[in-house]
């Protein structure tokens, strides 16, 4: 009932007022324009370089330098582990990364947040997406290993305890007889 009020409290100052929220994405509100969204390769720009550092820098493992075709190499992206931190688009030597304000990106298949449209999926891409894959199932391996690890450990630490106390359990009445036996003792 108290909980009642309170909700009348909030509820009556905003009745007669316009909704805060919109129906998205029927509707929509302008994104700012700085926002950090997609980043995206500007294929005239880059030049493939012997060491691409956008690759270095990205924390997630989220873009690649990929040989496309014959010898054209481009940096490609995969936009599922992409953390939209801006940071190759900031350290390409050449402005080749820029980062767009498009930030839906779901989709229903993972395959298809791979890249740049206007790459293939080479095999050396496809060779990538595997070995990430493979890491986070080595990743997710080890934390369950780490997990059983410890449980077994916490057990371990905790068994000697209760094999203590049940010792103790067991002496109980050579005790309560030794104590019945020491004032005897002490009389002679
Ligand atoms: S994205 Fe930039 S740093 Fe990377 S290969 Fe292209 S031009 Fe070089
Ligand atoms: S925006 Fe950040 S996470 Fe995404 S590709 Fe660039 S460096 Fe990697």
């Amino acid at each position: 009932m108290k909980k009642f009020g309170v909700i009348i409290k909030e509820a009556l100052p905003t009745l007669g007022k316009k909704p805060f929220t919109i129906l998205y994405p029927f509707e929509r509100v302008p994104v700012p324009e700085k926002l950090r969204g997609k980043p995206v390769l500007d294929t005239e720009k880059c030049r493939g370089c012997k060491v691409c550092i956008c690759e270095k820098v990205c924390p997630a493992e989220a873009c690649k330098k990929i040989t496309i075709g014959d010898e054209v190499e481009r940096l490609a992206f995969w936009y599922d582990r992409c953390v939209f931190c801006g940071e190759c688009a900031e350290r390409c030597p050449w402005g080749a990364v820029s980062m767009t304000n498009e930030f839906e990106l779901a989709a229903y298949d993972i395959e298809s947040l791979y890249g740049h449209p206007e790459f293939p999926k080479s095999e050396e891409a496809l060779e990538y997406i595997e070995k990430l894959r493979e890491r986070k199932r080595m990743k997710q391996q080890k934390a369950k290993e780490a997990k059983a690890a410890k449980a077994a450990q916490e057990a371990k630490e905790a068994k000697p305890t209760q094999e203590a106390k049940e010792a103790e359990e067991e002496k109980a009445p050579e005790n309560k007889e030794a104590a019945k036996e020491q004032p005897k003792e002490d009389e002679q």
